[in-house]
């Protein structure tokens, strides 16, 4: 069996206990090395044959999946955050399936949650925003012109870009022309769960300037929105004026 796992953002004991229980049974893994901590690593047997994707091609990739699959062997792929966010599993899926290889998804804490939680926010508070837009800015990959982060920015909603750390000032211009005051509050979550994290605070005006000020260049997140900051309505669910299925007024 091969089972995509997504690692969680970072530190070791961020993954779900089923992706642990998959990890310390498999006798293949290949993992995302450029953003999957090697701590993750420790949780696999030490007869277990360990791949960094960063290095491998996806052909290079599929032929591991494949011939240890063919052996009966267990096969991890391990994923940074959760999976289905930037993960290029979509491709492995259809290889695999074409092959008549059974596989199966573990999911992970994907790195949006993770910084929520170092910058101890909720992205969706009443009266503020009840959205959350994840998107990036293109870069080598394309990002179809009707989901621009300008368009996006209209809405207004709490915001998470991923994939974008290296064009900060085209972000700030994006999220501006779109509707964002200058002032509105951003972060930058550099590492979130890592030992290194780095939560720096901002504007959306200021996202390049504190990342620069920082030398953050990469693997980290842009939160954007009045969440960050400010005022905010109590929840209803928890309202003593409130009837719920499970509470009476
Ligand atoms: N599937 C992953 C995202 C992979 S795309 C997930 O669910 O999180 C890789 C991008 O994710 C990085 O460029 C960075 O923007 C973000 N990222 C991944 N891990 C991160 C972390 N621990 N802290 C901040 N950003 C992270």
């Amino acid at each position: 069996m091969i089972t995509f796992v997504g690692a969680g953002p970072g530190a070791e004991d961020l993954i779900t206990v089923r992706g642990q229980r998959l990890l310390g049974n498999a006798d293949i893994v290949i993992y995302a090395g450029s953003l999957v901590s090697p701590a993750l690593l420790s949780w696999c047997r030490t007869d277990c044959a360990v791949y960094n994707s960063a290095e491998m091609t996806l052909e290079e990739v599929l032929e591991v999946m494949t011939k240890g699959a063919r052996e009966g062997k267990e096969v991890v792929r391990l994923h940074t955050g959760d999976p289905c966010l930037y993960g290029a599993i979509r491709e492995q899926m259809d290889a695999l399936e074409q092959e008549h290889i059974p596989y199966e998804v573990c999911p992970g804490v994907s790195s949006f949650c993770g910084a929520a939680a170092a910058l101890g926010a909720e992205y969706t508070l009443p009266g503020v925003s009840q959205s959350v837009v994840i998107t990036r800015l293109a870069g080598r990959t394309p990002v179809p012109e009707r989901e621009s982060v300008r368009s996006f920015a209209a809405h207004q909603a709490t915001m998470v870009v991923f994939l974008s750390t290296g064009m900060l000032g085209r972000l700030s211009e994006e999220l501006i022309a779109g509707g964002y005051a200058a002032d509105t509050p951003a972060a930058v979550v550099y590492k979130a769960t890592w030992p290194e994290e780095k939560v720096l605070r901002c504007t959306v005006g200021t996202l390049e300037e504190t990342a620069e000020r920082e030398h953050v260049t990469k693997t980290a997140l842009i939160v954007v929105g009045n969440i960050l900051e400010g005022e905010y309505e109590r929840s209803k669910l928890y309202d003593p004026s409130f009837t719920t299925g499970f509470r009476k007024a």
